[in-house]
């Protein structure tokens, strides 16, 4: 019996292949890059998204390749993946991330929370962003990363942290701030297309959202010079702006996010992960 077990485990072990490789381990904040075999199918629930629809979604995939955001502070990751016409649940543990917290007091309530003559525009403004990141039409794969500055002065502010402004937790910093010097030209993080211009948002000033296709988006914010339009096609590297400090900003620097359908990711992970592009 126990030769029979063994022979079976040889058998059917040596030609096991996993439902996903991962390139990286699975950390919160991460935008995870993976890869299945062909004809399958993975379905994702639209709660791990960011982009306020319910239900379950097919995730793009190109050549066995995909990519998906694991949300700061989520403990697991659920997929449902499809294949020879059978529906399999998958749950991937996240290994937990530790996000520095910045403690401030003091401050008169105005500063912690916006003026309520300005929440419409506010508003109004995080809802045209949030319409501009579903209507991601760009077909490469994104994969090839560089930062868009490529010399800065420091890291002002990683992504995630959290501020704590007179005892309210704020919610984690949306992307990196690179302080730097006014006028500093801002290249593209990747090849993409241009969803979004704006002069002057409250928060970010001078912004511009770039969609690299597969859900992920990069924006760049506090900008003193836009040089793109909506709809360009750009590349990597490409000059498309100069660093400033317009909008809520206490000094000249580039804030720079990177988000999967709406989930913030760290944009430093991105250039410091592996990335193979091979299926299998
Ligand atoms: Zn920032």
């Amino acid at each position: 019996m126990k030769r029979v077990l063994l022979l079976y485990f040889l058998l059917t072990g040596c030609n096991h292949i996993p439902d996903i490789r991962w390139d990286n381990e699975l950390i919160d904040g991460r935008l995870m890059y993976g890869h299945v075999p062909p004809n399958t199918q993975i379905y994702v629930d639209n709660t791990t998204k960011n982009n306020g629809t319910k239900g379950l979604e097919t995730l793009p995939i190109k050549d066995g390749n995909f990519v998906v955001g694991i949300p700061q502070d989520s403990k697991q990751l659920r997929l449902k993946i499809k294949k020879d016409g059978k529906i399999k649940d998958l749950v991937f543990n996240v290994s937990p991330r530790k996000w520095q917290e910045d403690y401030v007091s003091g401050l008169p309530p105005k500063k912690v929370n916006p003026p309520p003559e300005e929440q419409t525009r506010i508003q109004s403004e995080f809802k045209k962003m949030r319409q501009k990141r579903q209507l991601s039409d760009f077909n490469q794969f994104p994969n090839q990363w560089q930062r868009p500055l490529p010399s800065y002065k420091r890291i002002s502010s990683p992504f995630g942290s959290r501020r704590i402004l007179n005892g309210i937790v704020k919610q984690g910093h949306s992307g990196t701030d690179y302080a730097a010097d006014t006028g500093t030209p801002v290249l593209a993080a990747a090849d993409g297309k241009v969803v979004l211009t704006h002069t002057d948002m409250f928060y970010t000033g001078g912004t511009i959202l770039v969609d690299h296709g597969y859900g992920v988006y990069t924006s760049y914010a506090h900008l003193s010079q836009i040089d793109v339009k909506e709809g360009q096609t750009i590349k990597r590297g490409d000059t498309i702006g100069a660093v400033g400090m317009t909008g809520r900003a206490t000094g000249p620097h580039l804030h720079f996010g990177v988000s999967w359908y709406g989930v913030r990711l760290d944009p430093e992970d991105l250039f410091n992960q592996i990335k193979s592009s091979n299926a299998n």
